[in-house]
């Protein structure tokens, strides 16, 4: 899947069509001291052990996501693009 090297769309904080650059999205590291994290652990311990059950349906591939930064303010904002493909998302030089 080829994605091109800079879009023009709409800025929320410019409010109006901007041109902006595009990025792979990356995850960052995973905290161990977040919320979701600390609530998740708590409700694993204990006599009752597995709380949230097994997924009855695997999704086999997963959405792939840019990050768009507005070249006058430097906002940044994700976007999915299309839907579920098993395809690796290349920028086009
Ligand atoms: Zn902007």
């Amino acid at each position: 899947m080829n994605f091109v090297r800079e879009i023009n769309t709409y800025c929320s904080k410019c409010n109006k069509h901007t041109p902006h650059t595009v990025k792979l999205y990356s995850k960052g590291p995973m905290s161990g001291l977040k919320i979701g994290n600390r609530r998740a652990v708590r409700k694993r311990t204990g006599y009752i052990g597995k709380v949230k059950g097994k997924a009855a349906v695997k999704k086999l591939a997963k959405r792939q996501k840019v990050m768009l930064s507005c070249k006058q303010c430097k906002l940044v904002t994700e976007r999915v693009i299309g839907s579920r493909t098993k395809k690796k998302l290349e920028i086009k030089s």
